[in-house]
């Protein structure tokens, strides 16, 4: 196996910390959002100002929405180095492969099950 799970093991950590971070300025922007929009007249519905912030809302909930999905996928990544199940497909158990683990560390499914998926 030409896997070095503790190298694994420290870009999980790694990228766990960053997805935090991600998630906390994007929560912030989020704040932003909001607040901007305390300001904005409500009363018309057709102002265009309101459907950009509507807008930038939605863009800024996808993009947290990303990021806890992702963290969700690194902490079961964690978990799999623990367990000892980290090179298996969580829904077929065959291996999910080392080039596919080197480029991506948090994937938890083999590439059959993962576009079988989405
Ligand atoms: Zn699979």
């Amino acid at each position: 196996v030409g896997i070095d799970l503790d190298d694994v093991r420290a870009r999980l950590l790694a990228e766990r910390e960053s997805t935090l971070r991600r998630i906390e300025s994007l929560t912030g922007d989020f704040q932003d959002v909001v607040d901007a929009t305390t300001g904005v007249a409500t009363d018309d519905e057709h102002d265009p100002e309101g459907a950009t912030i509507a807008f930038e809302r939605a863009r800024v909930t996808t993009l947290i929405d990303d990021a806890r999905r992702r963290l969700v996928d690194i902490d079961r990544a964690i978990n799999g180095l623990v367990d000892g199940d980290y090179l298996s497909c969580a829904s077929c158990g065959c291996p999910i492969g080392e080039a596919r683990l080197a480029a991506l560390p948090w994937v938890r499914r083999c590439v059959r099950c993962a576009a079988g998926r989405r």
